[in-house]
């Protein structure tokens, strides 16, 4: 698993986005505030003004009544002067007349001391000059009454003093109809200040509202991004950005309701990298990270926009193809994914080849609900792992009885050692320029009371995994020096024995004591036990190793590095390590006649032996024409099934009888 790098929590919220919030709402409150003050000043303001003029007017209204009332009693106490002849009644009603003078100038006064309008002011200028005419006429009358004379009065009551107070009369109306105007002007000047209140009300109400709006629209859209940013922390994987499990389970769940719908297939193409683990230990998690973040990369590449590719953790990616057709379209994608990944990669200056190994299933073939399609895929990618990885299987339901089979050895394996069921086969090794056979490998096997012979690709890794592989290779490690002395003591004396060492079993502290104490105990020369290392081995803390290496070299043991040319060991960097042999892999071997390219590689493998005097030996040689490029190259040792398979320990001795030139003739190797 790479370094997962330290979960990221959402950073607090900007500071400065606070703060413009605040102010928006500041701003805002105080628009509103506003808008309250201007409207409660303005109402009041109107409502004031209102009462004042009504007030004002209503003074002054009544004031221009108490004129009107005291001219025209005048009048009519000077009517009833004429009329009456009794002095003591004329008396009374000259004090009346008198008194209404008074009262009349009182009222006039306070009209005068009133706020008057322009119009007002002309109307009682011109008032008081009609009085000033007025005055005399009514005078004369009541001197004339006064003295007795009663003559002519009544028609001078009525041609001079009742026309005279009529003209007074009219501009008191006149004033009386100019104040009712001015009431209705300050109703109008109130509802006017209403009217701007009411405007003003209207665009400090549409600006808060519009500020509002914003500021609202602002902080859901803010929050709506947190929201988004904290949603996609939580369904993605944070080294690559792809979707993580739970959202993966998600769109698989969808895609499978759309697929039935539409009666269409769902693919789920389980993808785990191969020996990624190795690119972790040698180059460090940065790196492993950073091959995870371009396998990511070309999976996304390799697949249409509407497929989902997730991390489920650690080098396992799963990928959903929706609506397929048929399950060749699923295959086609996973073809695609399976090439991109076998393509190099360049991560911090090295150039890494890697592989993967792909399981799908197929709904509703192979499940009708996303944890069952998930379980199967990995099942299946299960199967291409264990059939030599980098290739894809298709789930088929026989693998889950092959899970439960595979339980079942894993609990066989359990007691397999007690009960002695594990051996060596050996498989020569033949010098084919000499004609003989030079070494045996030993190679496990592990007799199992009802399934037979079982050959380690069947078991090892669960004998690796549950640690037992330290007392299996023990014990038959002393089984091998013992077989070895046995050929020795038969005269083949010059006949070496080669046993696996696998990283478990080298890294452990107990390797030294164990090869020693087999050579003690078996009395064989260490110079004829060769120990064969994988090329991981050698890539794994390369100091600690090459003391390791050294010190088993103490014994006087050869080491071989087994299966050559697979790792991404360089070939400087062997040249740090006490070796005695290289294996090359039988996959070179394999396609030799076909391919130059793996013709031309032999020789360069072959050369780099000559320049670091180690000796060369071919794996996996079936056939003759292998056998003749091989020689023609200069390779003198061969293993394979072409010379003999792997045999039981007592069929050792006849393969040592047979007469090898016989069989492959002696031709001589061309040496460079
Ligand atoms: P390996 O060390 O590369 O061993 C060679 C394998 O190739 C053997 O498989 C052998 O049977 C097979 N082989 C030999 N000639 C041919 C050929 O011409 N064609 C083909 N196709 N295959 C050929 P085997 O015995 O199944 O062993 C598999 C692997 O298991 C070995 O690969 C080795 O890595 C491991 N192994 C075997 N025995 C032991 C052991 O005692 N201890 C440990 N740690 N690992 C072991
Ligand atoms: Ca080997
Ligand atoms: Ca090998």
């Amino acid at each position: 698993m790479p370094a997962a790098p330290p979960a990221v929590t959402p950073r607090p919220q900007p500071v400065a986005w606070q703060y413009a919030l605040l102010a928006g709402f500041a701003v805002q409150l105080l628009l509103v505030l506003f808008v309250t003050l201007i409207g409660l000043r303005q109402l009041d303001f109107a409502a004031h003004n209102l009462e004042n003029v009504a007030d004002v007017q209503m003074r002054k209204q009544n004031f221009a009544k108490a004129m009107a009332l005291t001219a025209r009693q005048r009048t009519i106490l000077i009517f009833m002067m004429s009329k009456t002849d009794d002095p003591f009644e004329r008396d009374a009603l000259l004090m009346q007349f008198r008194q209404m003078g008074s009262e009349f100038v009182a009222a006039r006064q306070g009209l005068m001391a009133m706020p008057l309008s322009n119009r007002e002011r002309v109307l009682a200028e011109r008032q008081r000059e009609l009085i000033v005419l007025a005055q005399p006429i009514q005078e004369h009358i009541v001197e004339l009454i006064m003295e007795g004379t009663d003559r002519g009065i009544i028609d001078l009551v009525l041609s001079d003093a009742i026309p005279a107070q009529n003209a007074v009369q009219a501009i008191v109306t006149q004033l009386d109809a100019e104040t009712q105007r001015s009431v209705v002007e300050a109703s109008h000047a109130a509802r006017a200040a209403q009217a701007v209140a009411r405007r003003w009300m209207i665009w400090l109400s549409a600006a808060s509202l519009l500020i509002g709006v914003i500021v609202a629209t602002l902080v859901l859209r803010h929050t709506a991004r947190i929201s988004r940013e904290r949603e996609r922390l939580a369904t993605h994987d944070t080294l690559t950005g792809l979707p993580n499990r739970m959202l993966f389970m998600d769109r698989l769940e969808q895609a499978l309701v759309r697929a039935e719908r539409r009666n269409a297939l769902v693919g789920v193409i389980f993808i785990d990298l191969d020996r990624f683990k190795r690119v972790n230990d040698t180059l460090g998690h940065a790196s492993g990270d950073e091959l995870i973040r371009e396998v990511a990369q070309r999976l996304r590449a390799a697949s249409r926009a509407e497929d989902t590719v997730a991390r489920l953790g650690g080098d396992e990616f799963v990928v959903v193809i929706g609506e397929a057709a048929g399950v060749h379209d699923i295959l086609q994608v996973a073809e695609k994914m399976l090439a991109a990944i076998g393509q190099p990669f360049h991560i911090a200056g090295h150039e890494l080849f890697s592989s993967c190994s792909i399981g799908i299933s197929v709904f509703p073939n192979d499940g009708t609900d996303s944890s069952t399609l998930l379980k199967h895929a990995d099942t299946a990618m299960y199967h291409a792992k264990q059939h030599g990885r980098d290739r894809l299987h298709l789930y088929d339901p026989a693998m889950n009885a092959m899970a439960a089979e595979r339980l079942q050895l894993e609990t066989d394996l359990h007691y397999a050692l007690a009960r002695n069921e594990f051996t060596f086969h050996y498989q020569p090794q033949l010098d084919v320029a000499g004609g003989r056979i030079v070494a045996f490998e030993a190679l496990m096997r592990w007799r199992h009371p009802t399934r037979g012979l079982l050959a380690p690709g069947e078991f090892l890794d669960l004998l690796e995994a549950g640690g037992d592989i330290l007392k299996v290779g023990r014990a038959l490690l002393l089984e091998a020096c013992h077989e070895a002395t046995g050929w020795h003591a038969a005269g083949h004396a010059e006949l070496t024995v080669s046993v696996n060492v696998s990283g478990k079993e080298f890294w452990h502290e107990s390797l030294f004591a164990n090869v020693r104490d087999a050579l003690t105990q078996s009395g064989l020369p260490p110079a004829f036990l060769q120990l064969e290392l994988t090329e991981g081995i050698f890539m794994e803390d390369i100091d600690t190793a090459i003391a390791r290496v050294h010190e088993l070299k103490t014994l006087g043991v050869t080491i071989a590095v087994d299966d050559f040319g697979t790792g991404y060991s360089s070939l400087a960097h062997l040249k740090r390590f006490p070796l005695d042999a290289i294996k090359i892999d039988r996959l070179f071997v394999r396609d030799l006649v076909q391919a130059p390219v793996n013709r031309a590689l032999i020789a360069s493998i072959l050369a780099l032996c000559e320049g670091l005097r180690l000796a060369p030996i071919a794996e996996g040689v079936e056939d003759a024409t292998q056998l003749d490029v091989l020689r023609a190259l200069g390779c003198c040792i061969v293993q394979g099934y072409l010379v003999s398979r792997p045999v039981p320990a007592a069929e050792v001795s006849a393969l040592l009888q047979r007469d090898w030139t016989a069989t492959f003739g002696r031709v001589p190797t061309i040496v460079h």
